[in-house]
């Protein structure tokens, strides 16, 4: 049998299959007779005996390799072993017979309320390692066994519902084959750390966790879209071959990698990258790409377990700055809302997140927040060439509020005799329609500007980039893209100011093309698109980019435009392109 999805990440991995269901705890609110009650505390012992040994064993793997995360879990573990908390909890069992569930929910509760009430945010941020605690200690009394993505039992194919931001900041790649999700579309995060890791993935498979239950063989064929579920005989072997030649022409576009990104005919494009960390993996991009154009700060803010400290945050963009010496570093200030939601910071609901209070909306509502985070930028700006850019502005307004906080947290640091660079560059996010069709004012007031197309093109098809339903309307080679990174690229152009594109559009090697018909001169992208694009740029000459570029804007379907600039790149390098 077949099931159709949406590529996300490109490739054919052929393996067994992990579902990851985060574990859900059910609350009874029984009590239970004396006589149980005997049984209930065993239960317990036995549960927060095993929440110990978990928690330890974690700790120990994360002293060596992360010993920041190893931190966090040793104050879970100082929790999880709370002589006064236990005691709570066998008092609730023994006293008002409340079943073990029901008994450490509720102890939970109440040790927490008076933390949620604090006006003390770190405190308030204890909240949530709390309830990890709990959820953990009402697991192991289910008896039901950990599922997370950081230690997986062997090399499989990861099959979900969807996968969140921090389910994945947790996993190895090194033992993930593939991904399959049932909900998610190709420019969710899922999708672009999967691209980030070169694992191939689908997203969008109707009922995946059910149809492929943990250890099923299945092949993952991200080419063509489809998950295959008879692997026997031939259609293993013809499979097989399929994963080694799709191995060796990853292999002849890698050849690319360190290659300059120069036309045939001497124009220069800066190739950079798109990372999310400045951890030693993702700056090793820094030895083949032209500068960051797009550093993703929320990753950071997601991977811990509280609002990360200004000193935090200046460790880690030095690193990225020092990494890359006198090339860009574009950092992309708090990106929060949306898809991307914090443990440990409550955001209010709203029935359209993607429309509501993103990015530099919260970051303009959040004041404290935004000053932590631009204090700490501007100091690590005296160690390289960091650029500062602002994502989902709207308006000129949303562009000059955003200079003024840079502007007040620059006095500030002035003030403390802080150094910092004077002359950092300042630009936005072009991601909004609204601040595409106004590119020639908006220009004038920026240095420099990036195009987000996963957003633009969400804004534009007025389709949920997340949303697999509507997956066919989320067309990134649709007609109105084009015609919009025209405009701002036409307007830029005329202001002389610096123009990129870090959406995923730019990382595509056809696309790639058309973008340097229409003037870019900057892509940015997943490191692992890096080499296809490069292969690209070298066999092309600029008049041969502006007259794809032409055809494109003169066709008038997304299937019509896709197809024709694929044809053209596969024509270009042989067929054997990235593409
Ligand atoms: C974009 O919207 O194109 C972009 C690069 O930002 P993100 O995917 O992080 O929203
Ligand atoms: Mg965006």
């Amino acid at each position: 049998m077949e099931y159709h999805g949406s590529i996300a990440s490109g490739g054919v991995a052929i393996g067994k299959t992990f579902v990851f269901a985060p574990y859900v705890p059910s609350v009874s609110q029984r009590t239970v007779t004396p006589d149980e009650a005997e049984g209930e505390l065993k239960a317990l012992d036995d549960a927060a005996a095993r929440a110990r040994e978990e928690l330890t064993a974690v700790v120990s793997r994360l002293e060596a390799s992360d010993p920041e995360k190893a931190e966090i879990v040793s104050a879970h573990l100082a929790i999880a072993e709370d002589e006064e908390l236990l005691g709570e909890i066998r008092r609730a069992i023994a006293e008002k017979h409340y079943c073990v569930s029901r008994a450490i929910r509720e102890t939970y509760d109440e040790f927490s309320a008076p933390l949620r009430e604090t006006e003390d945010a770190h405190l308030r941020e204890r909240v949530s390692d709390m309830d990890d605690v709990c959820t953990r200690l009402l697991r192991c009394a289910e008896g039901v066994p950990e599922t997370t993505l950081a230690d997986l039992p062997e090399r499989c194919i990861v099959v979900a519902g969807e996968l969140y931001p921090s389910d994945t900041v947790l996993m190895d790649p090194g033992k993930i084959l593939g991904i399959v999700t049932e909900r998610g579309g190709i420019t969710s995060h899922t999708a672009i750390i999967a691209k980030s890791c070169g694992i191939p993935a689908l997203l969008g498979v109707k009922d995946a966790t059910r149809l492929f239950p943990t250890g099923t063989e299945v092949v993952l064929d991200a080419l063509e879209g489809k998950v295959v579920t008879e692997t026997a005989g031939e259609t293993l072997k013809c499979y097989t071959a399929l994963r080694d030649r799709e191995s060796l022409r990853q292999a002849a576009a890698a050849a690319y990698l360190c290659r300059a990104a120069v036309t045939k005919d001497g124009t220069v494009i800066d190739v950079e990258a798109n990372i999310g960390s400045a951890s030693a993996g993702a700056l090793e991009a820094a030895s083949y790409t032209d500068g960051v154009g797009l550093f993703r700060t929320e990753f950071l803010y997601m991977e811990s377990s509280q609002l990360p400290d200004e000193e935090t945050q200046y460790r880690a963009y030095r690193a990225a700055l020092e990494a890359y010496g006198d090339r860009p570093v574009v950092l992309r200030t708090l990106d929060i809302g949306g898809d991307k939601t914090l443990s440990y910071m409550e955001l209010p609901h709203e029935d359209n997140p993607f429309l509501g209070k993103r990015a530099l909306r919260l970051c303009l509502d959040e004041p404290a927040l935004f000053r932590t985070q631009l204090r700490a930028a501007l100091r690590a700006s005296v160690h390289g060439n960091l650029w500062l850019m602002f994502p989902m502005v709207g308006s000129l307004d949303d562009l000059r509020a955003a200079k003024r906080a840079v502007a007040e947290a620059a006095a500030e640091l002035d003030r403390e005799g802080t150094p910092r660079r004077a002359d950092l560059k300042l630009g936005v996010m072009i991601e909004i329609p609204s601040a595409a069709l106004i590119a020639d004012l908006i220009a004038p007031e920026v240095d420099f500007a990036s195009i987000g197309t996963n957003d633009l093109v969400q804004y534009l098809t007025a389709a949920d980039r997340l949303n697999s339903e509507v997956s066919p309307y989320y067309q990134s080679f649709h007609p109105a893209v084009f015609r919009t990174i025209k405009t701002v690229a036409d307007a830029f152009r005329a202001n002389g100011k610096d123009l990129c594109v870090c959406g995923e559009l730019g990382g595509n090697p056809a696309a790639a093309a058309a973008l340097i018909g229409l003037g870019l001169r900057r892509l940015s992208m997943s490191p692992s698109n890096v080499a296809g694009v490069k292969q690209i740029i070298v066999n092309l000459t600029v008049a041969e980019a502006e007259e794809t570029a032409r055809r494109a804007l003169s066709l008038s379907t997304a299937a019509e435009i896709e197809k024709n600039l694929t044809d053209f790149v596969r024509n270009k390098i042989g067929g054997d392109g990235a593409i």
